[in-house]
């Protein structure tokens, strides 16, 4: 996509820093989940949206003001020897603002299925009018985003936090305020950006359809995944009809994870248990290797290279048949 000052390309340029709400704290306080009222108060929702992403805008602009002042020889790497597009042509003490600029300034959202649940009592991917207004929601946040595009000049845009530490972060804070609140702050995570939440059963085909469209919003970039069981490198087929699929709906980024183990006693590939199938050897005497993809990263050992919160999402999983 073109950014604002006509660069068509991807390289050169980067994301410079994100800032990311936390809706399902907005839910709560503007829902009805904690009894407080009989219907849920969407104009106050919205108005709060507004406000906070008024704050998060302003984190950002202030941010990319200092870094936009910096002379090119703060870092001579980045800036003047071709990371950042168009720095050969800068001199030591010029400011790095017109490579910047080119650079995207992103607004993120996590737990919209969280959110959806505290204001309506059911997620977007249980209920079709439920649905609209979580897409409302988030074109809202577009809306926004290409609003102050314009006003201040620069690409600001909406993104779809991976949120691999505010995952738990922003859950401990919202059980310490609110409790255990079922189906909204009793996990140890909340949901990925617009995701349906990964325990929620339903076919691959239909996750794909309802987050597609979320995809087109978030201009600063999205994933979507589906969970198959380990068989699926034995049905390559049906693996493509569902890449396809997902290309078709115009999903930007789409992986497909089945999970893969491998004993390093014989080699064995495919899902091991306490002990492998092939040679019988034990968890306990020799630790399987176990990949599995978090956030977009595909780790052997997921348990000590992520948090608590992401661990418990792994585990969470259900199968998209
Ligand atoms: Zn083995």
């Amino acid at each position: 996509m073109a950014d604002r000052f006509g660069r068509n390309h991807q390289s050169g340029k980067g994301n410079l820093s994100f800032n990311t709400l936390n809706l399902v704290r907005l839910g709560i306080e503007y829902g009805t989940a904690l009894g407080q009222r009989a219907e849920p108060d969407i104009d106050g929702f919205i108005a709060a949206l507004d406000r906070y992403m008024g704050v998060a805008l302003r984190g950002l602009l202030h941010r990319y003001e200092i870094q936009a002042r910096q002379p090119a020889k703060a870092s001579d790497f980045m800036m003047r020897e071709g990371v950042w597009e168009g720095g050969e042509e800068l001199s030591p003490d010029d400011e790095v603002r017109d490579l910047l600029k080119h650079g995207t300034l992103s607004i993120g959202f996590i737990g919209l299925a969280e959110c959806m649940r505290a204001l309506y009592g059911r997620h977007h991917g249980e209920n079709a009018e439920v649905y609209a207004a979580a897409y409302e929601i988030i074109a809202r946040m577009r809306e926004f985003c290409d609003e102050a595009a314009d006003e201040y000049d620069l690409n600001i845009s909406l993104f779809a936090t991976p949120a691999e530490g505010l995952a738990g972060k922003f859950t401990k804070v919202g059980r310490l305020q609110f409790g255990a609140i079922p189906g909204i702050t009793d996990r140890e995570y909340y949901t990925n950006s617009f995701h349906i939440p990964v325990y929620y059963r339903l076919p691959a085909a239909k996750k794909i359809e309802l987050e597609a469209p979320f995809h087109a919003l978030c201009n600063a970039g999205a994933i979507s995944y589906v969970e198959l069981d380990g068989n699926a490198r034995n049905n390559s087929a049906a693996f493509m009809r569902i890449v396809q699929f997902a290309l078709a709906k115009d999903i930007g980024y789409f992986s497909v994870n089945h999970p893969i183990d491998r004993c390093p006693a014989c080699g064995y590939e495919g899902i091991i248990g306490d002990e492998c199938p092939s040679c019988g050897a034990e968890e306990s005497e020799v630790p399987m290797s176990r990949i599995r993809r978090v956030t977009g990263y595909l780790t052997g050992d997921y348990k000590t290279r992520f948090n608590l919160a992401k661990q418990a999402e792994v585990r969470d999983r259900v199968k998209h048949a």
